[in-house]
Parts: structure tokens; sequence; C-alpha cells
């Protein structure tokens, strides 16, 4: 059987070719995969009910299941995807209420080898990686579930995405031409993969880089990254400098406050003065508690004057704003398995 979902239009024209129909039928067909998402193949009705039934025989929609779905009180909402072999994994759809956008947060792996201390997904170690179907299969979860169509998409969900590039590229490549989301609107995020970061600059990635920069120095980024012993923050400026330089892009620096670790005036002053030459907004994301370690969340007035203290450097400061926390779908909560 053929799994539809994932597939290009030229290997639809391959199943349309082998049942002797016409080119035309491949288009539709994948018009109700992408743009229609359609949860079966009886859903397509402007195809004749033989065709359908000839279509049936080779091939399914989707292999893929929703295991569990919470919905949070704010409106976002949580899948529990659960592929062939039994892997799960978690997906996340975010709205806000003043925007018409609909954000869909996707894992890129099951589980994550980079194992960062204050995140519930590194807690039970590297799994295997997704491959670019199984990457698109979560999009088109919730679409089929929810009958919207996402406008935006950030690799914030499980796993580390440049520990498995190749299928992400691809995945943001048919997120692109398929589903017809434009590069701007796909975030991919980092704890910074040296390496990886000069190959999407290579690519001219015109998507935004996120870095998961979490510390304004070594000492303290140690603590919290065991990645910051491979790539250290000198390399990674480097790195990131490069980036800009070859696409032109602004890149997003996300920092994680967690009470009297990182949330010092004097840490905002340092992490300043090391975002300094680099064309970055930043994004401050107050800790979300895990089961793993007994970090906490710094108080909002302590928030609000680490980013006054930034913003003094010129930069573009945003706090995120926490979503589905009450349904463990916060950044940092997603472990790909229910209780
Ligand atoms: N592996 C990638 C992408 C997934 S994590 C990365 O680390 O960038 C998405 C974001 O959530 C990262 O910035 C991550 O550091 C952050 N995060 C992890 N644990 C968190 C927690 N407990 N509270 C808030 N954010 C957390
Ligand atoms: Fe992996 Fe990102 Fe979690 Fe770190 S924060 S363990 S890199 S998923």
């Amino acid at each position: 059987m053929e799994i539809l979902s994932g597939l290009s239009l030229a290997e639809i024209e391959q199943i349309t070719d082998n049942l002797h129909a016409s080119k035309f039928r491949a288009r539709q067909i994948h018009n109700w995969i992408y743009l229609k998402s359609v949860k079966n193949i009886d859903e397509m009705t402007d195809l004749s009910v033989k065709f359908r039934d000839e279509l049936k025989k080779v091939s399914l929609v989707t292999d893929v299941k929703i295991k569990v779905k919470q919905v949070s009180s704010d409106g976002t909402i949580k899948y529990l995807i659960e592929y062939p072999d039994g892997e799960c994994v978690e997906t996340v759809l975010m709205r806000f209420d003043n925007r018409a956008n609909l954000t869909a947060c996707v894992s890129s792996q099951i589980g994550c080898a980079v194992n960062c201390s204050f995140c519930a997904t590194g807690k039970c170690g590297f799994i295997r990686n997704l491959t670019y179907k199984e990457i698109i299969e979560q999009v088109l979860t919730i679409q089929r579930d929810t009958g919207l169509k996402v406008t935006n998409i950030v690799f914030m969900g499980q796993g580390e995405p440049l520990l498995n590039l190749d299928n992400v590229l691809k995945a943001m490549e048919i997120f692109n031409e398929n589903f017809q989301i434009g590069a701007r609107r796909l975030t991919v995020s980092t704890s910074g993969i040296v390496p990886q970061i000069y190959k999407l600059a290579e690519n001219d990635m015109q998507s935004t880089l996120a870095i998961s920069l979490h510390a304004p120095n070594h000492e303290i980024r140690k603590k919290i990254m065991p990645i910051e012993n491979k790539y250290d923050m000198k390399e990674l400026k480097t790195a990131l400098k490069k980036y800009v330089d070859k696409t032109g892009r602004r890149i997003t620096v996300e920092y994680l406050l967690i009470k009297d670790l990182n949330d010092s005036a004097d840490a905002a002053k340092e992490l300043a003065e090391y975002l300094s030459d680099i064309k970055c907004n930043i994004n401050l994301i107050p800790y979300n508690p895990t089961a793993k370690n007994d970090y906490q969340r710094p108080s909002n007035n302590s928030i609000q004057k680490f980013k006054y203290l930034l913003e003094h450097s010129g930069k573009k400061v945003t706090v995120r704003l926490e979503r589905g926390a009450d349904i463990d779908a916060a950044c940092g909560q997603l472990r790909g398995k229910v209780d």
C-alpha cells in the first residue's frame, strides 16, 4: 500500500499512471491531501466512485493514529501521534486570539540526545530520527483533525532538528511547495550544532533560525546544556555571524529564564554584550516546570527587569507567551508519552 501523505505531485502521478488515469487526477489527489486534508479516499468527491475504488486498492491516506488529544483552556491542542512501528511523538497546535495564524509546533526526533538539564524531552534519551514523511504527518494530522489550515510551522517540539537535518530540510521543502507555507513562516530551533549551522548558511536558508542560547557565558551554559562542551559559545558566535552574513536573515535568540541561575542584572548585561555584534531578536522564555529538576520560573517582576535591561542594547526583546501549560504542552514539557 502506498501512503499518500508526504508524496510529491510526481510521486502521485506515478500512482495515477499505473491506474491509467490522467495527470489531472494526480493534481486533484494532491489538493485533497495537502490543502483540504481529507481523512480518507472516499472524501475525494470530485473523483468518480469507480476511480476511488481503484485508488483504495493500492493506497491509503495515512498510516498514523492519534493516540491522545488534549485541549488546553487557552485553545492549544496537543496530540500524541503513533507511527506504525509503535513509536509516539507529540505535536502542538497553537492559536493566538488576536491573530489569524495557526502555528504547528512539530517534533523532529523521537527523544533527544542533547540532554539539556531543563527539558523533559532529553530525559528519555534519543530513540530515533523521524523521516520527512513522519514530520509532515504531524501537520497533516492537525489539519485533518481540526479541518483548519496550518499557516506557520516551528521545529520546537521534541528532538534536535539539526541532528536530523536532511529530513528536516526535505520536510521544509514540502511545507513550502505542497502546503504553500512560505519559507518565512517556518522556524527551526537548535541548541547550537555548529557544523550544521554552516550547512544552513551554505544552503542560504530563508526560514528563521532560532538559537537556544539560554546563558550569558560559557560557565553557566555548560551547567545546563552539555552541548556547550562540544561547541562553545565562542564557536557558536562565529557560526551565527557567518549565517547572518550569508543569508542576510536576522536570527532569533531564545533565552530561557531560570530563577537565580541566569536571570540576574549582570547576566542581562553580559548577554547584551555577547549579542552586540549579531543581527538578532531576543525571545525570553520563562522556565516551564518539568518533573526533571527543581528549577523555578523567575517572578514577573524580574522577567520585566531582565527584558528592560536587554532592551537598552537596542535589540527587539519579546517574552514568549506560555501556551498549553495545563496539558504539559508548553516549551520543554513534551515527553512523547502518557502516564
Ligand atoms: N531542540 C531544539 C528545539 C526544541 S526545544 C532546541 O533545543 O532549540 C524548543 C525550545 O524550548 C528550546 O528553546 C528549548 O530550550 C526550550 N525549552 C526546553 N525546556 C524548557 C522548559 N522547561 N521551559 C521552557 N522552555 C524550554
Ligand atoms: Fe533536546 Fe532541545 Fe530539549 Fe535540549 S531543549 S534536550 S536540544 S529538545
